[in-house]
């Protein structure tokens, strides 16, 4: 498969056509941003794990009964996965309080919730991606009825799978933001990435932070702690 037009770069990944409509390529970057793109920086080898690592997530996730929209693993960087319209909301899962939920709630980062929360952003740059809820998406036709079911109870799935595959490695998955995409059919099919880019993850022994807050957060060893989830998730 052959990448032909560039269709949309976007702060991580881009995305090219292919001769099939339905399908396109993801080519993932080593840039790095945060705080809506105002920190700019280079994770040096995160483009080949981040597109390892979801691509592995997803099949294992694919084979508990989530549809995803990976196709198929091109080359380190490159995968190509069906052309969906992604659905405008940031899915975010919190297990332990940390970053915007621990500032919002006076919450020590760190305190474990009684329950996962599961909580919407509408995914907008211009807007700063506002924290919105279900009556928001359904007045907006961000979503409708169903696709908010659907897209909950996958989510509350995904959480699951997730919570155990990186505490096998060693890790507690603090929080995670997942994206969902509708096919040609309308189907919802989970859609984006899932790697330290865009979950927490940290050392279930000394809480170290194994994940981007390590950029966001000037705290060093950034390409060390991508590196290290890679290894211990047994990928590299
Ligand atoms: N997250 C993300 N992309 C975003 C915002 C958040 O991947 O644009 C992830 C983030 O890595 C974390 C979780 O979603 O694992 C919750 O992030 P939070 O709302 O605490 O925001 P942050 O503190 O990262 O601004």
């Amino acid at each position: 498969m052959e990448k032909k037009e560039l269709m949309y770069e976007g702060k991580a990944k881009k995305v090219w056509t292919t001769e099939d409509p339905e399908v396109v390529i993801v080519d993932y970057k080593d840039d790095a941003t945060a705080f809506n793109g105002e920190k700019k920086g280079t994770i040096v080898g995160k483009g080949a794990i981040n597109n390892r690592m979801t691509n592995h997530v997803f099949k294992m996730i694919e084979k508990a009964g989530v549809p995803t929209h990976l196709v198929e693993e091109l080359s380190d960087r490159e995968t190509a996965v069906k052309r969906v319209s992604i659905v405008p909301l940031e899915v975010i899962v919190r297990n332990v309080a940390a970053g915007s939920f621990s500032k919002r709630m006076g919450v020590a980062e760190g305190t474990a919730l009684l329950c996962p929360i599961l909580e919407f952003s509408y995914k907008n740059d211009d807007l700063g991606d506002p924290f919105i809820n279900d009556s928001y998406a359904l007045a907006l036709g961000l979503a409708t009825q169903e696709e908010i079911d659907t897209i909950k109870e996958y989510t509350l799935k995904v959480n699951e799978i997730l919570k155990e595959y990186f505490l096998n490695a060693g890790m507690k998955l603090i929080d995670f933001k997942i994206e969902f995409g509708k096919d040609k059919d309308g189907k919802i099919l989970l859609a984006d990435e899932v790697s330290p880019d865009t979950c927490r993850l940290w050392d279930v022994e000394t809480n170290e932070k194994l994940d981007k807050d390590r950029f966001r957060r000037d705290l060093g060893n950034v390409e060390e702690a991508y590196n290290e989830v890679f290894k211990r998730l047994g990928l590299a």
